[in-house]
């Protein structure tokens, strides 16, 4: 779609890294100030991530926003649409299925500023659903790191620990029921018991 020069303001900032690297204070930051500039400001996130507050997003550190938890991009378009909202933010937006893609495109080719916020890797290290596309898509990129819980490096791998025991690499990536934990881990001291296959989401390319 072309526009004339000066009237496309929409946008795709996308925030990633592992768990605790601060994706969520970040865009909690982001939208917090875009408020005080009296933008309309709307926060969506997946439902699945209901560990808090279904009712807002919240930081590891206990920082919260009130939001909207969805499990279909739809509500995203349509809510963004009736309300006329020109800033959104999207917590935990590896969880959509790649509908999420469409409609973040459909986002910005009308003039809003999206922030989105998510794992870049799975619990492998492997990259995790939508994320690639977006950040080739987004205009921004914060890659953050967290602190390796083992040896105090820059951590960019969510560890898994299933049972008390480092998981499995085919373990389904979203657990429901299981005795899960997760921590901060660098390259080094990331456990997975099998070579990560970096290219098994790309084969329907080849
Ligand atoms: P994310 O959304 O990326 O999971 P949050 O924004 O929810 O991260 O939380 C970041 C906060 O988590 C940090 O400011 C810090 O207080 C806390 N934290 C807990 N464990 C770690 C860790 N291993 N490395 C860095 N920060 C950590
Ligand atoms: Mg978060
Ligand atoms: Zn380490």
């Amino acid at each position: 779609m072309s526009r004339k020069k000066g009237t496309y303001t929409g946008s795709l900032e996308l925030i990633c890294g592992p768990m605790f690297s601060g994706k969520t204070e970040e865009l909690i930051r982001r939208l917090r100030r875009a408020q005080i500039a009296k933008q309309k400001v709307a926060i969506f996130k997946h439902a699945i991530d209901n560990r808090y507050n279904i009712e807002c997003v919240t930081s590891h550190n206990g920082v919260k926003l009130n939001a909207h938890a969805i499990d279909n991009s739809i509500f995203i378009a349509e809510q963004t649409e009736q309300n006329n909202y020109k800033v959104v933010g999207i917590d935990e937006v590896q969880f959509f299925s790649n509908d999420i893609i469409t409609t973040i495109c459909d986002l910005i080719d009308n003039g809003t500023r999206v922030i989105a916020a998510g794992f870049d890797l799975d619990f492998r290290g492997v990259p995790f659903g939508p994320m690639p596309t977006l950040l080739a898509i987004a205009d921004k990129v914060t890659k953050l790191q967290a602190i390796c819980t083992s040896c105090g490096d820059e951590a960019m791998y969510t560890q898994r620990f299933t049972n008390n025991k480092p998981a499995k690499y085919n373990e389904p990536l979203i657990l429901i029921g299981a005795e899960e934990s997760y921590t901060a881990r660098c390259r080094d001291c990331h456990m997975i018991d099998k070579p990560r296959n970096y290219t098994q989401h790309l084969q329907h390319l080849s």
